[in-house]
């Protein structure tokens, strides 16, 4: 049982302060979404939790079973089991995904520890068969000529070798479409519950029809100002922001 805990977190680009005061507890097996407005810093929030250098924690903590990860290294994070599924890396040429993924694997092992080729494909392919993802797929060069929906499906495989305690994700930007969102969701289906806690950032409450979350949040200036269970984000889809703000001004 893994627990992650923001509390408190206060995040600025520049002198600009963009995340105030962002509380959020997340346990192994819970999927959490996150939605709001554009503009209102769920993006900000999941590029500080993961250690961009853009972005500078100005108060609160983020810690992981206890321990703070904000003095870490991105690669430390990661290596403690935290993933951030948009960080899957632009086209690179000549290096197919089964070694690409072999390389991620590697980077997380204890220095000195050699990873077995046996071992890593027999897991490779286990977890391709749980994704239900071709085996033809890992021979390919990585996001070379990518749709949408395959950059995804590699990125869903890459979290599925990694084993992360914690997955953010952060689906806002990414102009998912239906096959894309598909795959995310099917992906993170077949990984949830167990030792895996998701959080999982959209404005869209499509992804929500596909990935039902335990729990919603939404976010508003920085901070959470309403969290409720999965009915929460059909009521958002029904009415809109705009009525949590109305409900904000009369609280
Ligand atoms: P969301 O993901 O909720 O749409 P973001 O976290 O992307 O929101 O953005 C929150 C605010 O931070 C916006 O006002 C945006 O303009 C600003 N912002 C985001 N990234 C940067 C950046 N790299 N430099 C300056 N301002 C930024
Ligand atoms: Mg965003």
């Amino acid at each position: 049982m893994s627990q992650l805990q923001i509390k408190d977190l206060n995040v600025s680009i520049g002198e600009k302060a963009i995340v105030k005061g962002f509380n959020l507890t997340i346990n192994s097996g819970e999927v959490h979404a996150i939605m709001g407005p554009n503009g209102t810093g769920k993006s900000t929030l999941a590029k500080a939790i993961a250690g961009h250098p853009d972005y500078t924690i100005s108060g609160g903590d983020v810690l992981l079973d206890g321990q703070s990860i904000l003095a870490m290294q991105p690669d430390e994070r990661a290596r403690a089991g935290l993933f951030l599924a948009f960080q899957y890396p632009s086209e690179i040429q000549g290096v197919t995904i089964a070694n690409f993924l072999r390389a991620a694997v590697q980077a997380r092992l204890a220095e000195g520890e050699e990873l077995d080729a046996t071992a890593y494909y027999k897991r490779l392919y286990t977890k391709m068969d749980l994704l239900k993802i071709d085996r033809k797929f890992t021979s390919r060069a990585v996001n070379d000529g990518f749709s949408g929906g395959e950059k995804k499906r590699c990125e869903i495989l890459q979290m599925a070798m990694l084993e992360p305690k914690f997955a953010l994700m952060d689906e806002t930007d990414s102009g998912l479409d239906i096959d894309a969102l598909r795959i995310v969701a099917e992906g993170v289906n077949a990984m949830r519950g167990g030792a895996l806690g998701i959080l999982m950032i959209t404005h869209y409450q499509r992804l929500l029809d596909y990935i039902v979350p335990d729990h919603v949040h939404v976010m508003w200036d920085g901070q959470i100002v309403k969290s409720g269970d999965k009915s929460l984000a059909l009521e958002l889809e029904a009415k809109g922001y705009d009525w949590v703000k109305k409900e904000l001004a009369h609280a």
